[in-house]
């Protein structure tokens, strides 16, 4: 957002001679059309801000085998005057995104997805009711379809997200991964059709999911993750209050983290209403 008056009161601030460096750039890109330039106006207007990141702690559900989330005190008021901790923590903890690198060693890592592909129209796909009584369900082609026939063609750019309701389960560990007796987990999650549908027939940055895994918990080949991250897009599991953001018309800003080489990481996900 920029309000006239915040643009005149930093306008005030700066030296005449950033001023000049400001003016020869600006000159140097109108004489130089750049892809920003190129690229449409977006106007971004919203009333609310809802927050779909789950806190990341030391109970965060984790997928098996990741080792839990630790936090300690590294620096405190009381020794050192002021407050920092330590975190060690798994890429693929709580909230968080998975980078094409993922699935796929020639995919982009998290800190070179671009900064336009992390912002966009948020569709949100509702099975709630059938995950209610099938853990195993899965977001297919004619659920996709069937949002269309409502809202209109899944938006250029947008985010496809799945609600299942898994959300309300996530300070019960055992509910969010539902293991049976053998240790098969069971929480739903994307069809193969389906993200291949995205992939082939419209154009989408990202899909997500409320539970831990774009695969569906039972899945034994992943072949959601084999296929969508290679893609070149990425991914988001564990996303939360799903069921306060419209099925259409809210965007969705993607806080990711930015280190090297990484598959992915906690992000801090905004929906603006
Ligand atoms: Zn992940």
């Amino acid at each position: 957002m920029c309000l006239p008056e915040t643009l005149a009161s930093a306008q005030s601030t700066i030296s005449r001679r950033d001023l000049f460096k400001a003016t020869a750039v600006a000159a140097v890109a109108a004489a130089a059309p750049s892809a920003i330039e190129a690229a449409p106006e977006r106007a971004l207007r919203y009333r609310s801000v809802i927050d779909l990141t789950h806190v990341l702690g030391t109970q965060t559900p984790l997928f098996p085998g990741y080792n839990q989330v630790q936090i300690s005190v590294n620096r405190s008021y009381q020794q050192d005057g002021y407050y920092a901790n330590q975190l060690n923590f798994n890429e693929h903890s709580g909230t968080h995104i998975d980078s094409p690198r993922h699935f796929d060693p020639d995919g982009v890592s998290v800190d070179q997805i671009p900064p336009s592909r992390l912002i966009g129209p948020l569709a949100v796909i509702d099975v709630r009711e059938r995950a209610g009584r099938d853990p195993d369900t899965l977001v297919t082609p004619d659920d996709l379809r069937a949002w269309e026939r409502r809202y209109g063609r899944i938006p250029n750019g947008a985010v496809v997200i799945m609600n299942s309701g898994w959300a309300t389960r996530i300070n019960n560990a055992q509910a969010f991964l539902n293991a049976d007796s053998g240790g098969t987990l069971h929480f739903p999650g994307w069809s193969k059709a389906a993200t291949d549908l995205l992939i082939n027939e419209r154009n989408v940055i990202g899909i997500g999911v409320d539970t831990l895994s774009l695969d569906f918990g039972a899945s034994t080949d992943f072949a959601v993750h084999y296929s969508w991250l290679p893609s070149g897009r990425w991914g988001l599991e564990n996303v939360a209050n799903l069921a306060d953001v419209p099925p259409h018309g809210a965007t969705l800003m993607v806080g990711a983290p930015k280190h090297y080489g990484g598959s992915g990481g906690p992000v801090r996900l905004l929906a603006l209403i």
